[in-house]
C-alpha cells in the first residue's frame, strides 16, 4: 500500500479534500495510507517552541532545524525507504513525470512549511528535498501536501482503474490534452465541432492532436521550449 506521512503542525487539516471522491474512496478502500505527524510532538522545552526569530534578522519567525530534525528521524524509522519532500516555493517546481516517479515507489513524506519556512541546514543535514507546487506563495504547506499526494494517489494502482489510466491527461504527452465537449449539442448558440460527432475516428485523433498542439502553443509555450518561463 502507498503511504504518506505528512508532518506538520496542522494534522487536524487531514485528511481534508483528500478524504472525498476518488481519493477518499481509495483512503477508505485501503489503497493508499494517511499519517500524520504533529510537528510541535517533537519540541523540547516548557513552551514547545517549533519556531525561531530569523538570523540575521528580519520579519517571520523560523521553524527550528533540530525539531524538524527529530520530527524526520521519527518519520523515516517507520518508513527508511520513501523519499522526504518539504514544501517550500524555493524548490524545483512538481512536475508530472515526479508525480508518476513518486506514486510508483513505496510512499512520501512530506514536510509542510508554516511562517517564513524551514530553517535551511534542514535540506542537507536530513537528505530532504524541496519542492514547489507553484510560483506564488501560500500561508502554509498543507494545501499543497494535499496537492501533491491527490496528484500521486490518483495514479496508484486500482485507484482510477485500467480504463482511465491517466495516460492521455496533460501533460503526459508534453502537451496540454485536447478540449472535451458533451451534450447539449448546441449551448446558447455554441455548437460541439462537427469533426467530434462524425463518428470518424481518423479524424477525431487528427483534430485532437492538432488541437492539443494549439493550446499548448497558446497557453503554455513553455512547455514546447519555445519559451523558458
Ligand atoms: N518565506 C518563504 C515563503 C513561506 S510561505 C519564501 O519566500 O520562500 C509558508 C510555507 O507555505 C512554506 O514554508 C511552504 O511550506 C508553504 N508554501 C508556500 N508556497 C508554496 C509553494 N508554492 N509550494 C509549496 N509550498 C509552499
Amino acid at each position: 500500500m502507498w503511504q504518506a506521512r505528512v508532518i506538520t503542525l496542522y494534522p487536524e487539516m487531514f485528511p481534508g479534500p483528500l478524504g472525498h471522491s476518488l481519493a477518499g474512496r481509495a483512503l477508505r478502500d485501503g489503497l493508499w495510507g494517511l499519517d500524520t505527524i504533529q510537528l510541535r510532538d517533537f519540541a523540547e522545552g516548557r513552551h514547545r517552541n517549533v519556531d525561531d526569530t530569523p538570523s540575521g534578522g528580519g520579519p517571520g519567525m523560523v521553524l527550528r532545524v533540530d525539531v524538524l530534525a527529530r520530527a524526520v528521524d521519527a518519520a523515516r524509522a517507520k518508513a527508511p525507504d520513501s523519499p522526504v519532500l518539504a514544501l517550500t516555493p524555493r524548490g524545483p517546481r512538481l512536475k508530472q513525470d515526479r508525480v508518476r516517479a513518486l506514486a510508483s515507489g513505496p510512499g512520501v513524506t512530506l514536510l509542510c512549511g508554516r511562517f517564513e519556512g524551514f530553517d535551511e541546514r534542514i535540506f542537507a543535514g536530513r537528505q530532504v528535498e524541496p519542492v514547489s507546487i507553484g510560483d506564488f506563495i501560500l500561508s502554509g504547506g498543507e494545501l499543497a501536501a494535499m496537492v501533491l499526494l491527490d496528484a500521486c494517489v490518483r495514479l496508484c494502482p486500482g485507484v482510477m482503474g485500467a480504463a482511465s489510466s491517466g495516460d492521455e491527461e496533460s501533460f503526459e504527452s508534453g502537451l496540454l490534452e485536447y478540449p472535451h465537449y458533451t451534450r447539449p449539442a448546441v449551448w446558447e448558440g455554441h455548437a460541439i465541432p462537427d469533426v467530434l460527432t462524425s463518428g470518424d475516428h481518423g479524424k477525431i485523433a487528427t483534430w485532437r492532436r492538432r488541437r492539443a498542439e494549439e493550446d499548448t502553443r497558446l497557453w503554455r509555450p513553455d512547455l514546447l521550449g519555445d519559451k523558458p518561463l
